[in-house]
């Protein structure tokens, strides 16, 4: 079972091992809107996540199925259990001492939990699901933030506090535009989400992404957001390539920042993301990016299979330091 979490929402379905929805739960995708008491207080938003939960995972239980575990993403800084902070769920702080032990404080509930980041349960999804064991980056561009994920060598690789991955809070050399999230200047999440796009084109009164980058390439100001989202975005891959040199970059696009024709605004994002990183040291820039353009409703429902992802992926872990584990595969006698 696993839950992804949005800002105030919760997101959910049943699968089973190879993480397809379970036929009897019809595969549909779950939502579930955090109560404004929820949005404030922590705890409240737990007790309202573990009834998401149980409402999730009763019926199937019902039905005979096993429930093996919960996954859940959350984007942000989560390390090992704990969410160090999460602007979109509201759990964590800049502070220490504001940490919140999510793991912890579902343990009421009949199966494990295993928790993550949310694009770094997407990076082990996609490692999980047969990609080479090479050395891989995978970018999210969500509504309001930028995520990512490294898988190094075949493993997923969470850095010694978990944070390996948070492109969106490097420093760009665009400008001093305030990230609405960690509050510093010149943030990748600055420019490059369609947040902040949309923000910045509030007085041209568009307020839908998909109209602003369907409008002709011919409007300058609005290309220059564009191409400031792009730049923005390539400026935060220039280091991720200068100091792990990955094979590849996965990068996750709405449609509107992927188009292809030139003659429409939305099309200078990805033309200034690759011409940006064409800073990177040597090789650098011979780093092969593929698109996954994928809509709202394509992200929600990989990112609960990413979070299913992450309950395999504890039992591989487990099944790996095993002293013996050719003796888990031993016939019982
Ligand atoms: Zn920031």
């Amino acid at each position: 079972m696993d839950v992804e979490n949005r800002p105030s929402e919760l997101v959910g379905m049943v699968t089973n091992l190879g993480r397809e929805p379970l036929t009897d739960n019809e595969g549909r995708l779950h939502r579930y809107s955090v109560s404004p008491a929820g949005r404030e207080d922590s705890t409240k938003f737990t007790e309202e996540l573990i009834t998401f939960i149980d409402r999730l995972a009763d019926p199937v239980v019902e039905r005979g199925h096993r429930v093996l575990g919960c996954g859940i993403s959350v984007s942000g800084h989560v390390d090992q259990g704990v969410v160090r902070i999460s602007y979109s769920a509201g759990w964590g702080g800049p502070k220490a001492e504001d940490a919140f032990p999510l793991e912890e404080q579902l343990v009421s509930l009949p199966f494990g939990v295993a928790l993550d980041n949310d694009i770094t349960s997407l990076a082990l999804h996609q490692n999980i699901s047969g990609r080479p064991r090479e050395s891989y980056a995978v970018v999210a561009v969500l509504p309001e933030g930028v995520g990512g994920g490294l898988v190094i060598h075949g493993g997923t690789w969470r850095g010694s506090q978990g944070m390996a991955g948070e492109i969106g809070h490097i420093t760009t050399r665009i400008g001093k535009r305030a990230c609405h999230r960690c509050g510093k200047e010149g943030c990748v999440e600055a420019y490059a989400t369609p947040y902040a796009l949309l923000d910045q084109a509030k007085p041209l009164g568009i307020t839908d992404l998909e109209e602003l980058a369907s409008r002709p390439s011919t409007e300058e100001s609005i290309v220059k957001l564009f191409r400031s989202g792009g730049r923005a975005l390539g400026q935060g891959l220039e280091p991720l390539i200068n100091w792990v040199n990955p094979a590849s970059i996965y990068i996750y696009l709405p449609p509107s920042l992927s188009m292809e024709n030139r003659f429409l605004a939305g099309h200078a994002y990805r033309e200034e993301v690759e011409s940006e990183i064409q800073h990177s040291f040597s090789t650098g820039a011979r780093t092969r990016l593929f698109y996954e353009v994928k809509s709202g409703a394509e992200m929600d429902a990989l990112g609960v299979r990413a979070a299913a992802s992450l309950v395999l992926g504890r039992l591989i872990d487990h099944v790996e330091k095993q002293q013996d584990p050719k003796s888990l595969l031993r016939r019982p006698n």
